[in-house]
């Protein structure tokens, strides 16, 4: 039998987990990938530390690089971008970077090509270049470098607020404008509102409810302020994080199908319907979630390698699923730690889901051992049956990882009855002897 051979399109996580595992399962497959940037496996997350400072240089954020991967047997085509697919004839047209076009076949594609910024429709945008690739940050660093106070964030999720407390940390000025009532749209806004007030702490200045119509540019294209109906903030430098949108240009134009979330439709094998030996995977592709039982496109890290590991597999012969997801993340906003999990009670409230839900604060850690500080837990849990359905946590060191055990509990479909006297650890380090997680189960179930 003739040589397989497996094409991918993405070179990042999604992409390679595809590439890797495949690599394993099938020695003798034929793998390549397409990707249009020079990075491979590359950490976007890293992106704001390596802003600050924290990370240097910019390619500790590469995590396999293409020579690595080549050396796995993986044959890694940088600077190629996909432009089309054939899904009848089995063909990709592919663009190298001196703009000439070739076409490779392929047996089983992988279609990982992630997501892109969702376009800023003001006059000035198109000048701002979006910091979502190793290259960019190389960029936006030496433009930090080259001078300039003030830098205006635009967008208030966790992207926005990493890069402000980031430009803060480099000893900018930053305001962070919002169109939002409230910052952190994953957070119910009782919860954003610490988040906030870490962030303003910190020398971010936030101004909410406010819509960008202008991003002011020099006779050289370069920004020198951001306006707003009713204000206008200088800015030698202007980083917009107001989301990003799942990239199928090219796999729509082939015929592949989206759902209503505007990304791939696929199953839980990760299969593309209607097309034998055709999968999508991570930010460019749906997933199940599991309390709304709605088909949803949540961009975050996590889902894309488990996804593409899961094509990786199913492209290879076997027969994983991918149980879907219920939105788990974490971050780091200034002094307070930030998770959350499943349904918080806005998207309750979008979903017609009737919830009840608490919110307590504690400490950290016991009162009198030292670095003990604020944390606040809410839960979100069905009424009558109690079984929890959302969390959402704030606080410093050692709370958002937290969110972890409160996923579990979404995830099994726990009530809050139960959690409330979950066998948790404690020791004065870590927690008082209840954890502030059975304080929250047990306000929770007062209410049932
Ligand atoms: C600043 C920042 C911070 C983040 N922090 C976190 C975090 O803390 N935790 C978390 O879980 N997630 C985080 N994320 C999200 C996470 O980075 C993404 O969910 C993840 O990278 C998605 O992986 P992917 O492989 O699906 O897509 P991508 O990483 O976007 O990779 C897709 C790749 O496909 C390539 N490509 C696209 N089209 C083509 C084409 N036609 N031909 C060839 N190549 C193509 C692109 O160049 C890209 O390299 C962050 C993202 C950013 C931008």
């Amino acid at each position: 039998m003739a040589t397989q051979r497996l094409a991918i399109v993405g070179g990042d996580a999604a992409g390679m987990s595809a590439a890797s595992i495949a690599r394993r399962r099938d020695p003798d497959l034929e793998i390549v990938t397409f990707e249009r940037g020079p990075y491979t496996s590359y950490s976007a997350c890293g992106i704001p530390y390596y802003v600050a400072g924290l990370v240097d240089p910019a390619d500790r954020l590469v995590s396999r690089s293409p020579e690595e991967h080549r050396a796995n047997g993986i044959d890694v085509r940088i600077r190629c971008e996909v432009v089309a697919i054939d899904l009848d004839a089995r063909r990709l047209t592919v663009r190298g970077a001196a703009g000439e076009e070739t076409t490779e076949g392929f047996d089983q594609l992988v279609v990982a090509t992630g997501a892109e910024p969702a376009p800023l429709p003001v006059p000035g945008a198109e000048a701002i270049e979006a910091v979502d690739t190793v290259g960019a940050a190389e960029r936006l660093r030496s433009a930090l470098q080259r001078g300039g106070c003030n830098a205006v964030v635009i967008g208030a999720g966790y992207i926005g607020m990493e890069m402000s407390e980031a430009l803060v940390d480099r000893g900018l000025d930053v305001t962070m404008v919002e169109m939002a009532p409230q910052v952190m749209a994953t957070l119910d806004a009782d919860m954003a509102g610490h988040v906030q007030e870490a962030a303003e702490g910190h020398g971010v200045r936030v101004v909410l409810g406010a819509s960008v119509e202008e991003i002011v540019l020099d006779e050289s294209g370069a920004p020198v302020a951001v306006r707003t109906a009713d204000a206008s903030f200088d800015a030698d430098h202007v980083v917009i994080g107001t989301g990003s949108r799942p990239a199928v240009a090219v796999a729509e134009a082939a015929g592949l199908v989206l759902g209503d979330s505007g990304a791939l439709r696929v199953d839980d094998r990760q299969r593309c319907a209607g097309h034998d030996g055709v999968f999508a995977a991570g930010d460019c592709a749906e997933s199940h979630h599991r309390v709304l039982g709605a088909d949803v496109n949540i961009q975050l890290g996590t889902h894309a390698n488990k996804q593409g590991r899961i094509a990786g597999v199913n492209a290879t012969g076997g027969d994983d699923r991918f149980p879907g997801v219920i939105g788990t993340a974490v971050s780091k906003i200034c002094r307070y730690e930030v998770g959350r999990t499943g349904i918080g009670e806005r998207e309750a409230a979008d979903a017609g889901i009737d919830v009840v839900s608490a919110t307590i604060k504690d400490r950290t850690r016991a009162g009198y051992y030292p670095g003990a500080g604020p944390i606040w837990v809410k839960l979100v849990a069905e009424p009558g049956s109690g079984r929890l359905l959302g969390g959402q946590i704030v606080g410093v060191e050692g709370a958002a990882k937290r969110i972890d055990v409160v996923a579990t509990a979404v995830w099994a479909g726990l009530p809050v009855q139960e959690l409330a006297l979950l066998d948790l650890s404690y020791a004065p380090p870590f927690s008082g002897v209840y954890d502030p997680l059975l304080i929250a189960a047990r306000a929770t179930a007062k209410l049932l």
